[in-house]
């Protein structure tokens, strides 16, 4: 198979209302855990690597490897570089393989995040690579472990005016918006504003997607789709899982513990996760081979 942009994926997705899972990879286990997910429940899926993760594993490695195992899979499969902080580092994604890119602007001015964006655009559009934008911020607590739990203050609600404008002026393949989601494990339940969601869809030529869907409940996900988000990016809960499954791994091998006995840990605690999340999200059965 070819490698899928965003736009080949998403299309379908927005106009049959199902949501297409984003999932952040931080190792080839992962890698192949999805792309078997997504085969066995016959969808296609999206294979995200996160520009903060480049300090686990640099872009110039994880992409060529994303696109060579995404085009060996039964299923569509896009890769994407999920909060591009930069020009630079979208620009570097795209060079080693992604089919889209995600610029995250939403931390600047909303002129400032219009002017990067069109930037990324302009190029990734040229090479074929869809974009993706964010207008709003959902709050970042990705990474930092010992914000867990605590108010999600940096939390910007897209606005659903800007969001027509900031779709027009950029020409982004899809939104990032922000309804009440957060980034990380959040111990208070996130309560979603779906009526500004139905203004943004209303108004938007592009498919939504939502960011922070680890807290999100599989009523509220659903609610969602109904309402135009067509990606939904999932990966706290999901990194979490595996480590306890490590953790029990360690604690429960009676014999001697070796490094090789983790990798089928974290394939096959994450393949089971991922296609929970498929089911949930409505993309299975939606593709034959
Ligand atoms: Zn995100």
């Amino acid at each position: 198979m070819t490698l899928y942009t965003l736009k080949d994926i998403l299309t379908p997705a927005r106009e049959e209302k199902y949501a297409v899972g984003s999932f952040n990879i931080i190792s080839i286990q992962m890698i192949r855990a999805i792309i078997e997910a997504a085969e066995e429940e016959y969808s296609p899926v999206i294979i995200a690597f996160a520009d903060i993760h480049s300090k686990i594993m640099p872009l110039e490695i994880i992409f060529p490897l994303m696109k060579k195992m995404a085009k060996q899979a039964k299923v569509p499969v896009a890769a994407i570089l999920d909060h591009g902080m930069s020009f630079e580092s979208t620009m570097k994604a795209l060079k080693y393989g992604a089919s889209a890119v995600m610029y995250d602007g939403s931390s600047l001015s909303y002129e400032q995040n219009v002017a990067k964006t069109q930037e990324v655009v302009k190029v990734a559009h040229s090479s074929g690579v869809s974009v993706e934008g964010e207008i709003g911020h959902v709050a970042m607590e990705e990474d930092n472990p010992d914000r867990q739990g605590k108010k999600r203050e940096d939390l910007i609600y897209t606005n659903p005016e800007e969001a027509e404008k900031f779709i027009d002026e950029t020409g982004v393949d899809a939104l990032a918006i922000s309804i009440g989601t957060a980034h990380g494990i959040c111990l208070e339940k996130p309560k979603l504003d779906f009526n500004r969601l139905a203004k943004i869809n209303e108004v938007s030529e592009v498919p939504l997607v939502l960011h922070g869907g680890s807290g999100v409940s599989d009523d509220d996900f659903k609610e969602c789709i109904q309402n135009g988000v067509s990606k939904i990016n999932f990966f706290s809960r999901i990194s979490n899982s595996i480590a306890n499954a490590i953790k029990d791994k360690l604690n429960n091998t009676e014999r001697e513990v070796y490094y090789q006995d983790i990798p089928p840990v974290i394939l096959e605690t994450c393949k089971e996760k991922i296609k929970s999340r498929i089911r949930v999200f409505g993309s299975n059965n939606r593709v034959s081979f």
